[in-house]
């Protein structure tokens, strides 16, 4: 049976670069790998495939002709299946709504049996505010949920309102959480951040990620890092991702902070970094 994670995140946080990284690295360990892009913009396998997008499922079913597989299901590096759900008309019906009708399409075409994926990540948009984006939580697309934050404060906002959207379907076979993957990495007491945060809301850390120029020379290139750097850091730190990811079969249900214990958390690190800096300034007087 195929293994099915969902990653979820606040939009530009890195979900498709992180998701895209990562199913190259599965499919370098010999994996079969299938990438499905659920956000609106459907832009999730566009790294996989030379920087080009594929038509998506969405469209297929709008443009009312018989769909084929080739139609929906589309090669990228190392025999990655690319599928975008894609998105409704703008302006017209619900995004959430759409992604299901997406994935029923791919079951009723036998996708996942022709295929047989060793793993599927599901690259999902949406802070999970509302019913639509929690869809594939409640309704059993996933099994293990991750989420890609960075310390800024409002990808923790919405990593926090994900485990919010978890914890209450968690008691009716919802899916369950398997970890943060900190994206952005640079300084120490970002990771310091990112890790109060998961100790407050009884989460763990998968991974982290440093944000680099890697990834921008690649993405540019319209590849992942796997793919155009194989040879660098960042590359080896996307592929002991991957691994740690498969080893990983913690699943829970978070504790998120309510609303004002959130505030509280985000205060005491303003005065923790307003410390720091004065320390700083502090040492460079005294040099
Ligand atoms: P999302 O899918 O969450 O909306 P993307 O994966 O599209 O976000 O990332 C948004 C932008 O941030 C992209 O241009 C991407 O290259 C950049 N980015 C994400 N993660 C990193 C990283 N670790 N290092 C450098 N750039 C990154
Ligand atoms: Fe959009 Fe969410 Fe409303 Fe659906 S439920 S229409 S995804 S805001
Ligand atoms: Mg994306």
């Amino acid at each position: 049976k195929a293994r099915n994670i969902a990653i979820y995140g606040k939009g530009g946080i890195g979900k498709s670069t992180t998701s895209s990284n990562l199913s190259a690295a599965f499919s370098d360990l010999g994996l079969k790998v299938m990438q499905i892009g659920c956000d609106p913009k459907s832009d999730s396998t566009n790294n996989l495939r030379g920087g080009k997008s594929i038509p998506s499922v969405l469209d297929a079913l709008r443009s009312r002709k018989r769909i084929e597989i080739e139609d929906i299901v589309h090669d990228g590096f190392n025999g990655i299946k690319c599928i975008e759900a894609g998105g409704p008309e703008p302006g017209v019906g619900c995004a959430g709504r759409g992604i299901i009708t997406a994935i029923e399409l791919l079951k009723q075409k036998n996708v996942f049996e022709e295929f047989k994926p060793d793993i599927v990540i599901y690259d999902v948009l949406g802070d999970v505010v509302c019913g639509g984006f929690s869809i594939p939580i409640r309704e059993g697309v996933a099994e293990q949920v991750y989420t890609v934050a960075s310390s800024d404060f409002m990808a923790i906002y919405a990593a926090n309102n994900l485990f919010k959207g978890i914890r209450k379907y968690a008691n009716s076979g919802g899916a369950l959480f398997s970890g943060i993957i900190a994206n952005s990495m640079n300084q120490p007491i970002q990771k310091d951040i990112i890790n109060d945060f998961a100790k407050h809301t009884q989460t763990t850390v998968a991974g982290y990620v440093p944000r680099s120029l890697d990834v921008t020379r690649s993405e540019l290139r319209g590849q992942t890092v796997i793919e155009h750097a194989p040879d660098s850091e960042q590359a080896e730190l996307y592929r002991e991702l991957a691994r740690s990811i498969l080893n990983n079969d913690q699943k829970y249900v978070p504790a998120p902070l309510e609303s004002d214990d959130l505030k509280v958390w985000a205060e005491s690190w303003s005065d923790t970094l307003l410390r720091n800096r004065e320390n700083e300034e502090k040492i460079k007087t005294t040099e």
